[in-house]
């Protein structure tokens, strides 16, 4: 199913195509098959976009149950809002630098995003760390890379999309300065320091909701988080 595979490479260049079938033909040579199967293609896809599985990262019972949690948490927030990305791929497989992995699909080209659809992927991304909370009552080190772009998603919506009411319709990027002395970083922020604080300040106001709306989601659906978080644990892939 080549829309499938389409829906679930968004950005990749002709090349980048080029290479995942590649490896989706190399695999189902390994395996003896006489056509590239859409397992080929999942597989290859994984490989390319996130590395290469690592199975002989052994972890513990307590571990696995951890990120099952984490990654139970991104699905089923993401389940629960309407207007995020539905669930593609939920695995507990390491892979590269990730110990776990949610893949939502966009259902068409997004080339335009709306504010109700950055807030709601930025609850999606706070649902790991969410889970660990509510679930677990402790947290990890496993939500960095969660905050990292949840974090840069509402910086951008602050200070580029002018989708802060507080701050306006107004850019606050900061422009590289074509006079500068070439020892300078050439970018520098073109507004008070009594902005830049505004703009740390409502950042942190989109986060803090949206990862409200995850702490309600997930509280309100602890049976289907149970149940996703055995799955994972019983097959790894979901
Ligand atoms: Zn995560």
């Amino acid at each position: 199913d080549l829309s499938v595979v389409a829906r679930g490479t968004p950005g990749f260049s002709g090349a980048d195509l080029a290479n995942l079938v590649n490896e989706a033909a190399l695999l189902a040579a390994r395996l003896g098959r006489k056509g590239v199967a859409m397992e080929d293609f999942e597989f290859a896809k994984d490989k390319v976009m996130m590395g290469s599985e690592r199975r002989s990262l052994i972890l513990s019972e307590q571990d696995k149950k951890i990120v099952a949690t984490h990654e139970a948490g991104h699905a089923v927030v993401a389940s629960f809002i309407p207007d995020a990305d539905p669930i593609h791929k939920i695995t507990i497989v390491p892979r590269g630098m990730a110990l776990g992995l949610t893949q939502q699909l966009p259902m068409d080209d997004k080339y335009n995003y709306s504010k109700e659809y950055l807030e709601a992927e930025i609850a999606v991304m706070l649902g790991g760390r969410t889970a660990e909370e509510t679930l677990i009552g402790s947290v990890t080190t496993g939500a960095g890379n969660d905050f990292e772009k949840a974090t840069e998603m509402a910086r951008n919506m602050v200070v580029a999309w002018g989708m802060s009411e507080k701050m306006g319709p107004l850019s606050y990027r900061a422009e590289s300065n074509p006079f500068a002395a070439f020892w300078e970083s050439g970018a520098r922020a073109q507004y008070s320091e009594e902005t830049a604080r505004e703009i740390d300040e409502e950042v942190k106001c989109i986060v803090l909701a949206a990862q409200e709306k995850a702490r309600e989601i997930i509280s309100a659906h602890k049976e289907q988080m149970g149940r996703v978080i055995q799955a994972l644990l019983d097959r790894e892939v979901l």
